[in-house]
Formats: C-alpha cells, sequence, structure tokens
C-alpha cells in the first residue's frame, strides 16, 4: 500500500464555483480567497450578463488562479443542426476561457437517448475535432471528463477512463487531455492502470474530488463532502500525483443537501475534509 502523503496546507486547492452554488461570482471570489483557497473554477452560468475582462480581474486581484472553465461538450445529437450549434457553443466556450484566463474548458461530451452509444461517440469524435484548431489558436486545452455510467443515457457516452485515453489517443492533438473526477471513475477496476496511462501520455490535465454518499437520493444533485461516503479520494489521488501531476484538487459537490445549509459553515467543513479525507 502506498504512502499518501496529507494535505496540510490548502495551496493546491481549487472550488468550482457550482460547489458554492448560492454564492455568486464576487462573493465565491471573495470568500474563497479569505478562506485561504487558491484556486477557482468557473461555471459558464457565473459569466454570464457579466464583462468577462472584468470577472479575469476579480478572480486576479483577489489572488486567485482560474484553474478551468466549467464546461463545453453535449456535443451528439441525432439532429444534425443541433450538432452544428453544440460546436459553435463549444467555441463561445474556448472564447470565454481565453477572456478569463482558465488554461481549458472541462467537456462532459453528451449522448442523446434516442440514438445508439456508437453514434453518440462518433459525434463526440467529430465534436471535438472540430473545435481544436480554435483551441491550439487561443491556448486553451479541451478536458475529456469520463462520466459515471449511470450518465451514458443522456450525458455522456464517455464512461470510462479508458474511453477517454483511447479518444485522446485515437484524435491524437496535443491540445487535448482528461479530466479525472473521483466520482465519476472510482469504482473502475481499471482506474490505476488508466490514470498511470494517460499520465505517462502529458495528457492528465485536471483533478475533482468529492464523495459517494449513500443512499443516492439524486442521479446529479447528491455529491457528498469528502470523507462523506466510499471513494478511496487520497488513494486515488496518490495514483495521479505518481504521474507527476502537481495540479490543483478541485473539489466539485453538487449537492442539494449542502446547498441548502448556510454557504459560510459549507465552505468551512470543505476546509477540514480536505484536510481530513482528501
Ligand atoms: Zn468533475
Amino acid at each position: 500500500m502506498q504512502v499518501v502523503s496529507e494535505l496540510t496546507d490548502t495551496s493546491r486547492l481549487c472550488l468550482h464555483t457550482i460547489t458554492t452554488k448560492p454564492w455568486p461570482l464576487e462573493i465565491a471570489v471573495e470568500k474563497y480567497a479569505a478562506a485561504g483557497v487558491h484556486g477557482i473554477t468557473v461555471w459558464r452560468q457565473w459569466l454570464e450578463g457579466k464583462s468577462l475582462e472584468k470577472s479575469r480581474r476579480l478572480i486576479s486581484d483577489a489572488g486567485l488562479q482560474v484553474v478551468s472553465l466549467c464546461r463545453g461538450g453535449f456535443f451528439p445529437s441525432a439532429n444534425a443542426g443541433k450538432r452544428q450549434e453544440a460546436i459553435a457553443e463549444n467555441l463561445r466556450a474556448l472564447d470565454e476561457a481565453a477572456a478569463i484566463g482558465a488554461p481549458w474548458v472541462v467537456l462532459v461530451c453528451g449522448a442523446d437517448p434516442s440514438q445508439s452509444l456508437i453514434d453518440s461517440r462518433q459525434q463526440i469524435f467529430d465534436g471535438i475535432s472540430a473545435c481544436l484548431e480554435q483551441a491550439q489558436k487561443l491556448g486553451v486545452k479541451l478536458a475529456i471528463e469520463p462520466l459515471h455510467p449511470m450518465y451514458a443515457g443522456d450525458r455522456s457516452a464517455i464512461n470510462t477512463m479508458k474511453q477517454a485515453n483511447d479518444l485522446c489517443e485515437l484524435i491524437d492533438h496535443p491540445f487535448l487531455g482528461v479530466a479525472v473526477d473521483v466520482y465519476h471513475v472510482w469504482w473502475d477496476p481499471d482506474l490505476q492502470k488508466e490514470i498511470e496511462r494517460c499520465g505517462r501520455a502529458g495528457r492528465l490535465l485536471a483533478f475533482h474530488i468529492c464523495d459517494w454518499h449513500l443512499p443516492v437520493e439524486d442521479l446529479l444533485n447528491d455529491r457528498g463532502l469528502m470523507g462523506e461516503g466510499c471513494i478511496n479520494i487520497r488513494e486515488i489521488r496518490g495514483w495521479v500525483e505518481q504521474t507527476g501531476f502537481t495540479g490543483f484538487n478541485e473539489v466539485e459537490i453538487f449537492s442539494n443537501r449542502w446547498w441548502k445549509t448556510d454557504m459560510d459553515d459549507f465552505l468551512a467543513a470543505i476546509l477540514a475534509a480536505y484536510r481530513r479525507h482528501s
């Protein structure tokens, strides 16, 4: 059993704005910085109706680093017009990422339940391929995030690290990589092997943490705080770090349960859980 060092400080701690959903960008930035959080992953909804330049300055003036923009993807559709719209939307996401200084856009690749997963996967291949020239021009990468198979019906036809690695190999582009989210991949018996493969290829861009809370009451919005569930987070972090990964540990929790509580208390609980269980 490998020994994984404890996280004794918050220098590599990043929060996703959706984790503290009730807080608008200004409040989130202020609270994260005051709590000693160093990174922020911005969800696109948090930028709606805002000046991107002002948002970028707000974040950097607070001493926070933009870790990534969430999210692009949703490429597949049985309707060709919708597939074109999805590509246009991803190009807009790339522009936004460049404007706020995000080094990559995280992709929830998508799936259309009216067609086979095989068709959806082909359309994901086509959609990503159509965006990479612009990605490279802007200096912004695309990070494929494999999603748990319970989302294969309508959210993503890419469900394992192996599939994400295979897709990256097939497209073989320097601006394409992978985001590893423990919530989606913890169950996979090939996880360690595929994390190593991803790291060896220089494609492991991001690492997302939370926990698998039981019983799962909502497929989307019942993620647990680290330590509330059964994911071997620290062990997986060890595998990720063994590849040479020195990036942020991004706390991404969608939770109706936690969103109902006071966000200051939740932030304090995240900081404690980050040290104790991550
Ligand atoms: Zn994630």
